[in-house]
């Protein structure tokens, strides 16, 4: 018997992509969104497919699905500075509210459960890389902190569920992902410098481009969180790749990749805007055996015809 799961955010980047891993092992794939940040053209190539069903759902309400359910992976949350600037409410109560609806479901259905976390729990970080035992530097009033706080809560929450109601959970930190599917508008800084590179419009930097991201495949990202799935890790995994360098460098990486001769313009940072962020992944080497096999140079080529058919097609 196929074994069945649940993705909540299944239309978004990440939530998308997850579908296809697990459709491609057998699977049964309920995929849950609400369309606010995902989109049903990345499902499109799964939807007339028999063990895939699309669920028109918005998950801060109760969730109710029919039969037995295996593995919850709740992926919904709006994730990019912008989405959350304008969707603040919305961001804190999917991260609660959803949260603990997705929990109760995971425990209905004697389902593992497994929580998309985010480095930005470690917030403006002083400690540096990180590792899972930093407890973060995080505004909780900053226009961030809509996120940060909605994802700690999240993991409290997730953990009062492992601990007291005894189900099985895991919990990711996931660090900056890019790939196909990005959305080309949402603001972060990948899919904006590839759009401004191709274009050749300024490529705006924030601040004077010190800050530094640590940018992960995508590819490598679902291979961490399957492995994760599988595991009996119930504490919170990193699973980024370490690879950092700062924004102005990353700016002009994208330049070459794109052969681009659009010019650099500094803009102001916004507030609370981390300085650093890099993964200690010394625990997902450890417990996963997992790490990231695509450098960053390899999976940007990749990227860049995803976001070139995309600028095709506005
Ligand atoms: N950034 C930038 N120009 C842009 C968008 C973002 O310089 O047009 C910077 C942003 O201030 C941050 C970094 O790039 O320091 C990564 O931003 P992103 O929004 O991708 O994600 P974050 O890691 O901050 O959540």
């Amino acid at each position: 018997m196929a074994k069945r799961i649940l993705i909540t955010g299944g239309a978004g980047f990440l939530g998308s992509h997850l579908c296809d891993r697990y459709y491609e092992d057998g699977w049964k794939v309920i995929c849950m969104d609400n369309l606010l940040t995902g989109s049903k053209n990345n499902i499109s190539h799964l939807i007339e497919k028999d063990r895939f069903e699309f669920i028109h759902h918005d998950v801060t309400q109760f969730i109710k699905v029919d039969g037995d359910l295996d593995l919850i992976l709740h992926f919904a949350s709006p994730a990019s500075p912008i989405d959350y600037l304008e969707m603040p409410i919305q961001t804190l109560k999917v991260g609660s509210l959803g949260t603990h609806n997705a929990l109760g479901l995971a425990k209905t259905k004697k389902a593992k459960f497994l929580l998309a976390s985010t480095s930005e729990v470690y917030g403006d970080p002083l400690q540096h890389p990180q590792n899972e035992s930093y407890w973060g530097n995080v505004n909780p009033t900053g226009f961030r902190g809509v996120y940060d706080e909605a994802k700690r809560f999240a993991e409290a929450m997730t953990m009062a569920y492992h601990r007291f109601h005894d189900i099985d959970t895991s919990i990711v930190r996931i660090f900056n992902t890019y790939g196909s599917r990005m959305r080309l508008k949402d603001g972060r800084a990948l899919p904006t410098f590839f759009r401004q590179a191709l274009k050749g419009e300024p490529i705006t930097v924030f601040g004077d481009g010190s800050q530094t991201r640590s940018f992960t495949y995508v590819d490598d990202l679902i291979e961490g969180i399957f492995r994760l799935a599988e595991s009996d890790e119930a504490e919170p995994v990193n699973i980024g790749n370490p690879e950092e360098i700062t924004i102005l460098e990353f700016a002009n990486e994208i330049l070459e990749i794109t052969e681009s001769d659009s010019k650099i313009i500094f803009e102001e940072l916004p507030d609370d805007d981390p300085k650093i962020r890099q993964p200690d992944i010394s625990k997902a080497k450890r417990v996963l055996n997992w790490s990231p096999t695509v450098n960053r140079r390899e999976g940007l080529v990749k990227t860049m015809d995803y976001f070139k058919e995309q600028i095709a097609l506005v």
